[in-house]
């Protein structure tokens, strides 16, 4: 009860926290400043996360709250919210201590698992009807993503946090581990795999981490799904927020390209104008990085929200 009430302090008070450096970014245009709100507000997410985890069954509304949130602001999720892209950031960050060069996955390969996502997306959409019987056809076992629409819950795996309140495969001194995936490999394997496939997945991903930048994110079924909604061309007019290029402003310095955490080369490669990607996770790393004064932006609704800077000179004193 003391844990949940704390929870729920700690979440207003970090949104509440998120909120003014919000206000602080736009007001004073401290566009090179975005990646420390972006820590905050994926600190808190996560927080949150583990909260609703908690105390929601309904995991359903989770997982469409998700799909329409894209729906309208994109892939935000991805760059802002999930827990497992903030692992996986935080990776990176180890991998800058360490000084260690990135690697890029080569681009075939990249653009191959972009292609994936159109039949993941479909697979997973019509799950429950391939493994529906008509006893298990009901309203509560699709609330709880359980029965035939238990392969839709892979949907939310990135979002498990790493310590959770129910039972988990993985216990050490009585504290129920998890990671994602975990409790879908212990769900579809046997006893004596799911140990061996959590571990597999848990170095796998983490090394791998370490040298390719998102490196789950080319392959996660729930962003490639979320890619695939954001594609809907018809929809193009709805969402609200969009990167937009100010092609004479543009340099072709390549700095946006390089920045890009998943690799998306269409704000370099894309005459001025609304940048248009799907598997752009809207993290405005490239916004934050482009060196030229309001090359990038990022417009909600019709305003710019941020713009990029010019840092490579020092700001001129009156
Ligand atoms: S692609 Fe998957 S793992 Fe990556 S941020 Fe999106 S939901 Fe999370
Ligand atoms: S970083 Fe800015 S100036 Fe450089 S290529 Fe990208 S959009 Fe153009
Ligand atoms: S294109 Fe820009 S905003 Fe989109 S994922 Fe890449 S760096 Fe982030």
């Amino acid at each position: 009860m003391i844990v949940t009430e704390l929870l729920k302090i700690t979440v207003l008070a970090g949104v509440a926290l998120a909120g003014i450096l919000v206000v602080l970014i736009w007001k004073k245009n401290l566009s090179t400043r975005v990646t420390y709100l972006r820590f905050w507000v994926q600190t808190i997410s996560l927080i949150t996360i583990f909260y609703i985890y908690s105390v929601l069954n309904q995991l359903l509304f989770l997982l469409l709250a998700i799909f329409i949130m894209t729906l309208f602001v994109g892939r935000f999720f991805c760059g802002w919210f999930c827990p497992f892209g903030f692992y996986m950031d935080l990776i990176t960050q180890i991998r800058i201590v360490l000084k260690r060069r990135y690697r890029k996955l080569p681009v075939k390969l990249n653009g191959a698992l972009n292609q994936l996502r159109y039949g993941l997306l479909v697979f997973f959409l019509s799950a429950p009807l391939i493994f529906s019987s008509t006893s298990t056809w009901l309203w509560p076992y699709a609330l709880s993503l359980w029965g035939p629409f238990r392969p839709l819950l892979v949907l939310l795996s990135p979002l498990e946090p790493l310590v959770i309140p129910w039972e988990s495969p993985l216990v050490i001194n009585s504290v129920n581990i998890s990671y994602p995936y975990a409790s879908d490999f212990a769900f579809y394997l046997s006893e004596n795999l799911e140990l061996i496939a959590i571990f597999s997945f848990i170095i796998l991903t983490v090394v791998a981490s370490l040298f390719v930048r998102r490196f789950w994110c080319r392959f996660c079924p729930t962003g490639i799904s979320l890619a695939a909604i954001n594609r809907f061309k018809s929809f193009n007019w709805l969402p609200p927020v969009h990167l937009y290029k100010v092609e004479e402003k543009c340099t072709k310095c390549g700095i946006c390209e390089r920045v890009c955490p998943v690799q998306v080369t269409e704000v370099y490669e894309q005459k001025g104008g609304k940048i248009a990607t799907s598997m752009c996770l809207t993290c405005l790393r490239c916004v934050e990085m482009c060196p030229y004064d309001g090359c990038l932006k990022v417009n909600l609704v019709g305003k710019t929200l941020f713009k990029s800077r010019n840092w490579l000179e020092p700001a001129k004193t009156e």
